[in-house]
């Protein structure tokens, strides 16, 4: 049986991920900060499926995940969250909390992942839209998918000798808990959806459909997968624009 973990696998994308590879074969590793949700998806999933403890901003607690997990087949790095603040208002220590989880933790996960892989294996991190559009009051979060998106292109010249594949997916809105907040206020979805040829926001499961697709394509590395409607081609929403609207109508 092949093995996957799903680093972020307790929630919203990463929890549709972790299922399209347990259906798909794979025995998953669900890891994740939140243990209980881990667990919890895990039972969902039934055995062979496990839970377990990671924090990517901590590297031994990383390499304690893939060293008590093993020879790995495929590996999804969903970890992260997002801030929001003008640069003139952001403390340096907001802009560094993002920066650890979303570039530097998804630099630790490709890290061990790369040790850890079986030759052919395959790694799919998640970017952003806002690794190439930027927003309004999420310096930190844009530097950080950017940086990731660059990473993956890094790491897949570094691993391509072993035939390890090392792709991202960009994803634009997508409705899970992380944009729970952002999607209460009003003016955003809509302006998302205005800018989106598709005319819809994404769901965890359109995510999820991409990754598996990126597990599987054997010629194809170091690709940042647009995956929002076709939003990169029109505009990013003015959320902070539209939280001051409702701040103060
Ligand atoms: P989510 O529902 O909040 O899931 C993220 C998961 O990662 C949560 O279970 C979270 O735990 C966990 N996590 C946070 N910090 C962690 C850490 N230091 N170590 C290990 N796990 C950690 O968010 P999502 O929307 O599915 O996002 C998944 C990924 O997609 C993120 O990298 C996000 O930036 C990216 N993305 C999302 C969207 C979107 O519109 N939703 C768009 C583009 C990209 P807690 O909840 O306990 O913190």
């Amino acid at each position: 049986m092949r093995n996957a973990i799903v680093v972020g696998g307790a929630s919203g994308i990463g929890w549709a991920s972790a299922q399209a590879l347990a259906t798909d074969g794979y025995r998953v590793v669900i890891a994740d900060i939140n243990l209980e949700g881990a667990r919890n998806r895990a039972a969902a999933l039934g055995d062979p499926h496990r839970g377990e403890f990671v924090d990517v901003s901590d590297e031994d607690s990383v390499a304690a995940l893939f060293e008590q997990t093993g020879a790995v087949d495929a590996v999804v790095s969903c970890a992260g969250f997002s801030t929001i603040g003008l640069i003139v208002d952001l403390a340096v220590e907001q802009f560094r909390s993002v920066i650890d989880v979303c570039l530097t933790g998804a630099f630790i996960v490709a890290k061990y992942a790369g040790r850890h892989l079986n030759d052919n294996g395959s790694l799919v991190s998640i970017s952003s839209l806002n690794g190439r559009q930027p927003a309004i009051g999420m310096a930190a979060y844009c530097s950080a998918k950017a940086g990731l998106s660059m990473l993956t292109q890094v790491a897949a010249l570094e691993l391509a000798p072993r035939g390890i594949r090392v792709n991202a997916v960009a994803p634009g809105f997508v409705h899970t808990p992380l944009t729970e907040g952002a999607a209460m206020v009003p003016g955003v979805v809509e302006e998302y959806v205005e800018n989106t040829p598709l005319g819809r926001a994404g769901t965890p499961e359109d995510i999820a459909e991409a990754v598996l697709f990126l597990t599987k394509a054997s010629w194809l590395t170091g690709e940042v997968l647009d995956l929002n409607g076709g939003a990169h081609m029109k505009r990013y929403p003015d959320i902070i624009g539209h939280v001051m609207k409702m701040a103060s109508p």
